[in-house]
């Protein structure tokens, strides 16, 4: 029987764990590892893995030394899977565990890589129902790679696919689109997400948003040429408007204009700082991958042999 990994980032969910790790047992093969990521929790997370740790040695953590975000947690708890089989997914029971067996099922069956994708949630706010909707609408226009909508990063997939996901350098990592850019044999299954079983989400909008930009920019130079483009076009206007103002000016049929003046001069320089903030940000994102620093610090680690 080959060794199953199930990698769950973690950031403060003490209450989730225990019953997160009885359903796991029940429901995965015997031969599986969990390899908690705890992300810099302040709660007791830490302190309730130890003790499951200590009687089970199929359950190992890796604790960071402050919170570095989701994706940066996926990819520590990756780098120590040791299975033929990966699971990636949350700690808080909206990625449903009943979906092992069948995420497994259709690996043996010859997928490469099989995506949860959500169809439905509980009671998830409409603000983020609509923004999310948008967002893979958008992601998917600018960006030559397609991006399955509602795919989270629940997922499965074997060790071939783990070789190379590990191969990837990048800090502003945005897994969902790596996980599309690479290409293999997939599979995607329906699940219907249902509330979150303890504690309250980390994904605070700030955060989402941060994630969004990301997975747009680490995907996609399409913002860059579209304002090229917009330039271009208001460019070509200006001038024509140039020249109209200067016959008016030899005709002598200047007029006080204030309106027309202030708008042109208000969006011009709207549309400038919106562009070069855009630029800004791609500088930033490059400024991130040349420091090249660690994308996570590991502080300790429980039933970690290396
Ligand atoms: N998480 C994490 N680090 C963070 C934020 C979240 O490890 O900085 C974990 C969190 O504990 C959970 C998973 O990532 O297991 C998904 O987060 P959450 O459920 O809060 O997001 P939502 O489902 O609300 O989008
Ligand atoms: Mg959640």
């Amino acid at each position: 029987m080959s060794l199953i990994s199930i990698i769950i980032p973690i950031y403060d969910e003490e209450e989730n764990i225990y019953p997160l790790y009885e359903e796991i047992k029940i429901i995965t093969p015997p031969a599986f590892e969990v390899i908690w990521v705890d992300d810099g929790s302040t709660d007791d997370s830490l302190k309730k893995i130890a003790a499951i740790s200590a009687s089970d040695d199929r359950v190992k953590c890796i604790s960071l030394s402050r919170n570095f975000g989701h994706q940066a947690a996926l990819l520590a708890g990756l780098r120590f899977a040791k299975g033929e089989s990966i699971i990636i997914m949350d700690g808080d029971f909206q990625h449903p565990p009943s979906l092992i067996p069948l995420f497994l099922e259709k690996l043996s069956a010859g997928y490469d890589i099989v995506s949860g994708k959500r169809t439905t949630t509980e009671n998830i706010s409409y603000l983020k129902k609509t923004s999310s909707r948008f967002y893979y609408k958008l992601i998917n226009f600018l960006s030559d790679t397609h991006i399955e909508e509602n795919t989270a990063d629940f997922r499965a997939f074997n060790r071939k696919v783990l070789n190379v996901i590990l191969q990837f350098d990048e800090k502003e990592i945005f897994l969902r689109g790596i996980f599309s850019w690479i290409g293999f044999k997939k599979n995607i299954v329906n699940y219907k997400s249902p509330e979150r079983k303890f504690g309250y989400s980390k994904y605070s909008s700030a955060k989402m948003f941060r994630l969004g930009v990301k997975g747009v920019l680490s995907f996609s130079f399409k913002p860059l040429r579209i304002s090229l483009v917009i330039g271009t076009i208001i460019s070509i206007v200006a001038f024509i408007f140039a020249i109209n103002a200067v016959i008016a000016y030899l005709s002598g049929h200047t007029v006080p204009g204030w309106t027309s003046l202030i708008i042109a001069v208000m969006m011009f320089g709207g549309i400038q700082l919106l562009f070069l903030g855009l630029i800004g940000e791609y500088i930033a994102s490059l400024f991130t991958e040349i420091k090249n620093r660690p994308l996570y610090i590991i502080d300790q680690t429980i039933n970690i042999s290396e």
